[in-house]
């Protein structure tokens, strides 16, 4: 059985403790500290404990999670990790934290530019980061580049949430690594000069915008598009996505920007082959096509479909420059975020 530990609106630091210490846990327990949620991590969870008999704590945190490996150290009871957005798994890395793995397994079946070199994290679901234009205001042969979105011409059409928001971050950070940074600041500066609004929300928010008439292109993931589009809990937010076109942007040149979900095994770990095996299950086609069915992210192996919704997005060419040299420039990023005041939103 796959046990659920308590989430906590704080964090997880109260109910670490709940979790059995590093030393005594047996080898056919793993215990996880996860930022993506229970709705998709307990179906896999479930399957992997079906299938090899490993129990699997899970400690589901919102933030605090680095802080807290940190502060145990090597009596950390976590074996591994699973988040989203190479950002926090390459601040992770430079924390140390993570032990460096080898599988044939995941080497052969991950590409290359989604994991790190030593095995610290491997990427285990695709998203991109696209540009969400107005079906009724943009023309549907309109194509677009990160670049253009600097040009002009959108004088007071742009929605996007904050420049800090850490996949912003990783999108101006793959902007440094192909242009370089002053280029890059140019372009933020163009782009901030093009906001409709201050800088706000969420990603479904730009699309919310977009449908309200407030701006007509926005900046999101793939994956809000399906969860919009069929979210019955919230009908409101079918007609966001009605209201949007999702653009794959740069598919003339490099590709559209990628980021991705991933695991890594911690140095503390004493069940590092077990927490290895998991990290297999999660890259097995069934793990693969679970991710896709629950989250409408993209599989990092071949062989296995994005759900119909994402589907039918249709096929993309996608920035494949390795995802730890888009997280070198993250700093500079952020940075540059605050170099230009972008989150002031446009000089009124
Ligand atoms: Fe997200």
């Amino acid at each position: 059985m796959t046990r659920i530990l308590p989430t906590s609106l704080m964090g997880m630091v109260i109910f670490a403790a709940t979790l059995a210490t590093a030393t005594d846990a047996p080898a056919d327990e793993l215990n996880i500290y996860s930022y993506r949620q229970p709705f998709l991590i307990r179906p896999l969870m479930d399957s992997f404990t079906k299938e090899t008999g490993t129990t699997v704590n899970i400690v589901y945190a919102k933030k605090g999670m680095l802080e807290r490996i940190k502060a145990e150290g090597p009596n950390s009871p976590a074996d591994l990790v699973l988040t989203v957005d190479i950002g926090r798994l390459n601040d992770m890395v430079e924390a140390d934290v993570l032990a460096e793995t080898s599988s044939e397994t995941l080497e052969s079946k991950i590409p290359a530019h989604l994991r790190e070199p030593q095995g610290k994290w491997y990427g285990l679901t695709q998203r991109s980061r696209v540009i969400y234009v107005s079906r009724d205001r943009i023309p549907t042969d309109a194509t677009f580049t990160y670049e253009s979105l600097a040009d002009p011409k959108y004088k007071g059409l742009i929605c996007s949430r904050s420049g800090k928001n850490v996949y912003n971050v990783s999108l101006i950070a793959s902007m440094i690594a192909h242009h370089g940074e002053a280029e890059t600041r140019r372009w933020l500066e163009g782009l901030k000069a093009n906001l409709a609004r201050k800088p706000q929300g969420n990603d479904r928010a730009q699309a919310k915008a977009i449908f309200e008439g407030q701006c007509d292109i926005g900046i999101g993931n793939t994956y809000y598009y399906g969860k919009m589009a069929t979210n019955d809990k919230k009908p409101e937010q079918k007609q966001w996505a009605n209201a949007i076109r999702v653009v794959f942007p740069n598919q003339k040149d490099r590709g559209a920007h990628m980021n991705i979900s991933g695991a890594g095994v911690l140095k503390s770990s004493k069940n590092k082959a077990a927490a290895i095996k998991l990290i297999e299950f999660l890259a097995s086609p069934k793990a693969q096509a679970i991710y896709a069915q629950q989250n409408f992210e993209y599989p990092v192996i071949e062989g296995v479909s994005a759900d119909t919704v994402t589907a039918k997005l249709g096929t993309f060419k996608p920035d494949t420059i390795n995802l730890a040299e888009i997280a070198k420039h993250r700093e500079a990023a952020s940075k540059l975020v605050d170099a230009v005041a972008f989150d002031k939103g446009p000089a009124s």
